[in-house]
Formats: C-alpha cells, sequence, structure tokens
C-alpha cells in the first residue's frame, strides 16, 4: 500500500515537471527570441527608433498562455512614454532582422579597414568591436553611437578594424608622440 501511494505521488510530481517543462521551453524561446536592442522606423516620426521589447514579460506570457508584447525602452521615451507602441508590428514581423546587433554584423560583413584594407572579422560579443571614421575623419567604437543613429552613421562612415582606431586614437590624442605617417583612408564618400 505505501508503495502504490509513493508511485502516485511520483507520477503526480512526473506529470507536474513534465507539464512544467511543456510550458517553459516556448517561454524560454520567446525570452531568447525578443531579447536585445532593436532599430524601427517610429510609425509617428518616420525617423529610427532604438527599442527593447519587454522579454521577460513575453516569455512570462508565453509560459501562461497568454501572449503579450510590448516595448519596455524606446530612445523617443519618456517624451512619447504614451504612444500606441505601433512599432510593434515592424518587430513581429522582422524579429531577427532589426535587432542592432544583427544590423551591425550585416553592415561590416565583406568590408575591410579603409586603413590597413585588412578584412573586418565577424562580429563576437567577447572580441574588440570595430570602429567607424566619420565623414570629418574621426574614428569611433560602434558601440559609442547611439543605436537609433545608427542607420545614418552607417550611410556616412567607413569600416575602421579595431587595431587602426586605437592607432587613429592616439595619433589624436597624442600627436606630440607620433613620428611616422598614418596610412591614408581611402576617400571614398
Ligand atoms: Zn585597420
Amino acid at each position: 500500500m505505501t508503495v502504490s501511494v509513493l508511485t502516485i505521488i511520483i507520477a503526480v510530481l512526473a506529470l507536474a515537471a513534465g507539464l512544467f517543462l511543456l510550458r517553459a521551453v516556448p517561454g524560454v524561446r520567446a525570452l531568447f527570441r525578443w531579447r536585445g536592442e532593436r532599430i524601427v522606423t517610429c510609425p509617428e516620426t518616420k525617423q529610427p527608433a532604438a527599442v527593447n521589447v519587454a522579454a521577460g514579460e513575453a516569455a512570462l506570457g508565453v509560459f501562461f498562455n497568454e501572449p503579450t508584447l510590448r516595448l519596455k525602452e524606446c530612445s523617443r521615451w519618456p517624451e512619447r512614454a504614451g504612444c500606441g507602441q505601433d512599432c510593434l508590428e515592424q518587430i513581429e514581423g522582422n524579429a531577427q532582422n532589426c535587432l542592432v546587433w544583427n544590423m551591425v554584423s550585416k553592415w561590416y560583413e565583406g568590408k575591410s579597414c579603409v586603413f590597413c584594407h585588412k578584412p573586418i572579422p565577424p562580429l563576437h560579443h567577447v572580441d574588440h568591436a570595430p570602429a567607424l571614421l566619420s565623414s570629418d575623419f574621426r574614428t569611433m567604437e560602434w558601440k559609442n553611437v547611439p543605436p537609433h543613429k545608427l542607420p545614418e552613421i552607417f550611410s556616412t562612415c567607413q569600416p575602421v578594424c579595431w587595431s587602426c582606431h586605437i592607432a587613429e586614437s592616439f595619433r589624436r590624442d597624442h600627436p606630440e608622440l607620433v613620428t611616422d605617417r598614418a596610412p591614408e583612408p581611402r576617400r571614398s564618400m
């Protein structure tokens, strides 16, 4: 009798764990799908805006079978915090392509450094970030550009590898310590 009660308890616990996993797996998938900063075209201004989806809430929504998708942050907030969040349509239809990381990766893909002409390696979270040469011939890391400015920056800047960016920054900040000539960037603009 004791054994059969134990068996029932184990069966109930296994069933509960199974049901939990059944809900948890799509929830975790939703968390990974919706996290990360994204660039959208603001339906109000028709200008780029950087937004973050409330990914944790979206994951819980999937877990409790009440899907919900809303923004957690927008570069136009707090001024426009009460907006209708109509840009969510763009995100739902293009979840991966509008991720800042994916947009930046795609922009650098196949490009070479404008100074040393070496190919820019694929973007990695742990590697040094590649940089950009602006139209006033100053280098900067893409990570230091406000995300909603990236589409504009990418149309006017040229790619620079991290090493050349460091060398150029040093030349700019300590011209008295540099005697050699920097390689000339290709002026393709
Ligand atoms: Zn370089």
